[in-house]
C-alpha cells in the first residue's frame, strides 16, 4: 500500500504589468510546498486561464517519479478527473513506474464552452511545417484551421541563443500567415527534473489547456505514425501520443495527434512545395554548434535530415540552413551507424538512402559498423590496463 501523498493546492492566476498571463500552483509533498508556475504571452487583454487542468499532467508525472498518491484540490474539469486512472496507467508504464497509482479529483468543474480557434507549436522543424502545411495553407473548415501559432518554453531547448532563434522564427511565420502568436514559459522543467523525451507530450500538451479562452483546438506535431504507436516502457513519450492525447482531451479542447498517417520521409517530401522552405527550415538539435547556419549538418537530427533531402533530390535547396560541408565529412559515418538501428525513423532514412542509390546493402554498413565498434573497444580494453599516467593518448 502506497502511503505517501502529494496535494496540489493553490491554484492562482493574475494579469503581470507587461499583460502577460500567470497561472501558478503549490504541490505539497513530503512536507514541501513546490510553485509550478506557467506565463502566457499573447492572449487578448478580455482572455483568461481559465482553469487548472494544465498542472494536471506534469503533476501525474510528478507524482508517478515519487510513487506518491496524488489529490488535486485545484479546479481540475470533470473529463480530466475521469481520465485521470487511464493516464496514470499511460504513463506509469511509459516510464516503467507505478502504473495504478491512485489520483483523485474531489472538486472537478464542469466546462461547457468551446473557443473556436485552433492552435499549434511551431519550432520550424519538419513536423511544424507539415502541420502548418495541413492544418492551415490545405485546411478550410472553420473550427480546424489554424488560427494561432505557440512557442512553449517547457524543457525542448536548453540554449538562450536557440529559444530566441525559435521565439523569432515563430513571430516571422506568424505574422506572414495571418495567425496569432502565443508563447508560454514555465518553471516546469525545474520542478520535474525528469527526461524530457520521455515526459514532452505531456508537458508540451499542457500548454493547451492555458489557451481554452482562444482555442478548441490543439494540434501536436506526431513523431511516429499510427502503425508505431502503442504504450509500453520507451524512450519516447510519442510512441502513444495517439492514446494520450484524447485522454488529455476536455469539453473545452480537443488535443490531436497531426501528422501520424505519414512518415517523417513522407512529411518532409510533403513540406518541399513549401515557398521558401529551403531558407527556413530549423531541425538541428546541437543548440551550443557556433556556425553560422541555423542547421549545424551533423547532429542526428541534422544528418537524418539532410540524407531524406538528398534522397529525394532536395538537398540543394535547403543550402542557405545546413552547414553541407560538415555534413559531407560526417555521412558514410552516419549511413553505417544507422544500418543497423531499430528506430523506425533512421530504418526509413537508411531505406530510403539505400533505394536512391546512396548506400550499400545494409548488410555491408553492418558489418563496418561492427568492425569500427571493435576497433573501439579493443582500444578501450587496451587503454584501462594501462598504468596511470599512460592513459591519455
Ligand atoms: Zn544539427
Amino acid at each position: 500500500m502506497n502511503e505517501k501523498l502529494m496535494i496540489i493546492k493553490e491554484f492562482r492566476t493574475r494579469k503581470n504589468e507587461d499583460g502577460t498571463r500567470r497561472a501558478s500552483c503549490l504541490i505539497q509533498n513530503d512536507g514541501h510546498d513546490t510553485e509550478i508556475w506557467f506565463e502566457v504571452s499573447g492572449l487578448p487583454q478580455n482572455k483568461e486561464i481559465e482553469s487548472a487542468d494544465a498542472f494536471f499532467a506534469p503533476c501525474l508525472l510528478l507524482a508517478l517519479k515519487f510513487n506518491s498518491q496524488v489529490v488535486f484540490e485545484v479546479p481540475i474539469s470533470k473529463c480530466m478527473a475521469y481520465q485521470a486512472a487511464d493516464l496514470a496507467y499511460v504513463f506509469g508504464t511509459q516510464l516503467g513506474l507505478n502504473r495504478r497509482l491512485k489520483v483523485e479529483a474531489p472538486h472537478p468543474i464542469a466546462v461547457h464552452r468551446r473557443a473556436n480557434g485552433a492552435i499549434t507549436g511551431f519550432s520550424a522543424g519538419v513536423d511544424s511545417w507539415f502541420s502548418l502545411k495541413q492544418n492551415f495553407i490545405e485546411c478550410n473548415l472553420p473550427g480546424k484551421k489554424l488560427t494561432h501559432l505557440l512557442v512553449n518554453d517547457v524543457g525542448a531547448n536548453s540554449g538562450k541563443k536557440k529559444k530566441q532563434q525559435v521565439l523569432r522564427q515563430a513571430h516571422v511565420i506568424a505574422k506572414e500567415f495571418k495567425l496569432g502568436m502565443i508563447s508560454v514559459n514555465s518553471n516546469m522543467s525545474e520542478v520535474l527534473q525528469m527526461d524530457f523525451q520521455k515526459t514532452h507530450t505531456a508537458r508540451n500538451t499542457s500548454v493547451a489547456h492555458l489557451l481554452t479562452s482562444i482555442s478548441g483546438m490543439f494540434y501536436y506535431s506526431s513523431t511516429d505514425t499510427y502503425d508505431d504507436s502503442g504504450v509500453f516502457p520507451t524512450y519516447d513519450m510519442a510512441y502513444a501520443d495517439t492514446i494520450i492525447l484524447p485522454l488529455l482531451s476536455t469539453d473545452a479542447i480537443t488535443l490531436r495527434s497531426t501528422g501520424s498517417a505519414y512518415s517523417r520521409a513522407e512529411k518532409t517530401r510533403e513540406i518541399l512545395d513549401i515557398p521558401q522552405i529551403g531558407e527556413r527550415l530549423d531541425v538541428c538539435v546541437h543548440h551550443g554548434h557556433a556556425g553560422t547556419k541555423i542547421n549545424c549538418g551533423v547532429c542526428w537530427k541534422c544528418c537524418r535530415t539532410e540524407l531524406t533531402l538528398e534522397a529525394f533530390g532536395a538537398l540543394d535547396k535547403f543550402e542557405p540552413v545546413f552547414d553541407l560541408e560538415a555534413y559531407g565529412r560526417r555521412r558514410s559515418r552516419y549511413i553505417q551507424e544507422i544500418s543497423a538501428s531499430r528506430k523506425p525513423t533512421e530504418r526509413e532514412a537508411f531505406d530510403l538512402a539505400r533505394q536512391a542509390g546512396l548506400a550499400g546493402p545494409a548488410l555491408f554498413h553492418q558489418a563496418q559498423w561492427t568492425g569500427i565498434r571493435a576497433v573501439r573497444r579493443l582500444k578501450s580494453v587496451v587503454k584501462s590496463a594501462l598504468p596511470r599516467g599512460q592513459q591519455r593518448r
